[in-house]
């Protein structure tokens, strides 16, 4: 009688845990939900909007502007209730950052020697032949233009592309990246180092030059070294042309000489011309992160956190040429806020803490992704993983790609999009033989040592005006951002609530 009485109890235990569980599960559903559609294209355009504003000045890292964004975005989540998780009880991680103000869009010209001894003086048009060097010094310089392929000088390579070449007071003409293009290859390790656009500005100061032609696209580059007496610009297809007009050779063809044989190919090209560039250095300048989170519940999971992050600043305004960087990185930055806004305001209760991350700096260099993971305010031990955000905002697929070490979440997040979202989407495993140039913060964490994940669109993307005046808030599709918003939401719901992550 008394083991039944006792199976009879266990029983109605059972039959009341179930009950309460299948109850509690519904009407977290039904709030799960309510949030879930609470994530609108409209409000998304609205914050796309604000961000993308004349008045942030394109958010270049340390200007007034940039730090006005970076208020209003904390501002925003702490009136959703998402918790300062930044310096001293504030949402701000604060760095050193000296900047540069372009004032003007400067000038370049060519001084064309006619036979009869004239000089004929050609100007070019911003942006769509030139673009003023955003980190340029101030001032003007009238010289030769000497080419010297990468810029690169490697003694241990035995590559030096100012060898036997005068360029002292001229203006060096180069182009991007080194001649070894493997960066799946260990050698590329090699040659890393000389690919940076800081290096090779660097590089021309040391061998003399007093002025530096880029060969990087005719677009916004604030990511290069502030040295005081370089004149800096970057130029497209059309003062290139006139460069090498006349004399019998061709940049594209050099540069594939020099990749076959590793052997430079400088020369004085005996074309004058001149670079003009107005703009101010701000050497006390700082910048920051903006980091807010929501804390988790569970005495002890609340330790371990998942950071979505993204990049808040942007190329700025070069002399005019306002860069709002809606595509990149206003996209990213609206996505995790549409998503933080959801799941703060839902009051859903998370076991693990979630932490959102606006990085300032990337573009000038990844400086805000390197300082946090230098000063992690979380343990990297604690952190489940970096997710990353740069350009999210167009086409009509989804895509997740993680590193090797955390494949398996992505499957919270085809969860959430086969179970209310229905987008096409694919999954993917980042290689972790990469031996290039970071070039987003999801690498630099990756770099770190931390488990990666980043999150794009794909199919059918806009033509996207990559650093340049038309990435404003109308170079993203509102609808799709919707999606990722509420892919975020989800996924995170499951992920911090999981008792054990399947990595
Ligand atoms: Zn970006």
């Amino acid at each position: 009688m008394r083991s039944v009485s006792v199976i009879k109890s266990l029983l109605l235990a059972l039959t009341l845990t179930f009950s309460t569980t299948a109850y509690t599960q519904q009407a977290d559903e039904q709030l799960i939900l309510k949030h879930f559609h609470s994530i609108s294209s409209e409000e998304i355009a609205g914050l796309m909007t604000e961000l993308c504003s004349p008045k942030y000045n394109g958010r270049l890292a340390g200007t007034p502007e940039y730090i006005a964004s970076a208020e209003w975005a904390a501002g925003m989540l702490h009136g959703w209730g998402v918790k300062p998780a930044g310096d001293n009880g504030s949402f701000f991680q604060w760095f050193d950052h000296p900047y540069t103000v372009v004032n003007d869009i400067g000038m370049l010209q060519l001084h064309l020697s006619q036979k009869d001894g004239s000089v004929i003086v050609k100007s070019y048009k911003a942006p769509e032949e030139y673009y003023p060097g955003m980190n340029s010094g101030n001032g003007t310089v009238t010289a030769e233009v000497v080419f010297v392929g990468y810029g690169v000088t490697a003694p241990e390579l035995n590559y030096d592309d100012y060898r036997d070449i005068d360029v002292k007071g001229k203006i060096v003409l180069m182009n991007r990246d080194v001649p070894y293009k493997d960066v799946r290859n260990p050698v590329y390790s090699k040659w890393v180092n000389y690919c940076y656009h800081q290096y090779k500005v660097e590089n021309a100061a040391r061998h003399g030059a007093a002025g530096m032609l880029y060969i990087d696209g005719n677009s916004a580059n604030p990511n290069i070294s502030y040295i005081e007496n370089m004149i800096v610009c970057g130029i497209g297809p059309v003062p290139l042309q006139d460069i090498f007009a006349g004399l019998g050779k061709d940049n594209a063809a050099i540069l594939s000489q020099i990749d076959k044989s590793f052997k430079p190919a400088s020369f004085a090209t005996g074309k004058v011309m001149t670079i003009k560039a107005n703009t101010t250095r701000h050497a006390e300048g700082k910048t920051c992160n903006v980091i807010g989170m929501i804390e988790g519940t569970d005495p002890t999971l609340k330790e371990e956190v998942i950071i979505i992050g993204g990049h808040l600043d942007a190329v700025g305004n070069g002399g005019g040429l306002l860069v709002a960087g809606g595509y990149d990185n206003a996209s990213g930055v609206v996505d995790i806020m549409a998503a933080a806004k959801a799941l703060a305001q839902s009051g859903i209760k998370l076991k693990r803490t979630v932490v959102f991350l606006l990085i300032g700096g990337e573009e000038v260099g990844l400086l805000g992704s390197k300082y946090y993971t230098r000063n992690p305010i979380f343990p990297k031990e604690k952190t489940v993983t970096y997710i990353n955000l740069d350009m999210v905002g167009n086409g009509t697929g989804l895509a997740v790609s993680a590193s090797a070490t955390c494949t398996g979440l992505t499957e919270y997040f085809t969860t959430a999009n086969d179970k209310y979202i229905h987008r096409m989407m694919r999954t993917s495993t980042s290689s972790g033989s990469f031996y290039g140039r970071p070039r987003s913060d999801g690498l630099v964490f990756l770099a770190e040592g931390y488990r990666t994940m980043s999150i794009s669109t794909t199919d059918g993307v806009k033509p996207v005006f990559y650093h340049l005046p038309g990435d404003d808030e109308t170079a993203v599709t509102p609808e799709i951002m919707e999606d990722v918003a509420k892919m975020i939401y989800l996924s995170f719901i499951e992920m911090a609530s999981a008792n054990t992550l399947i990595y």
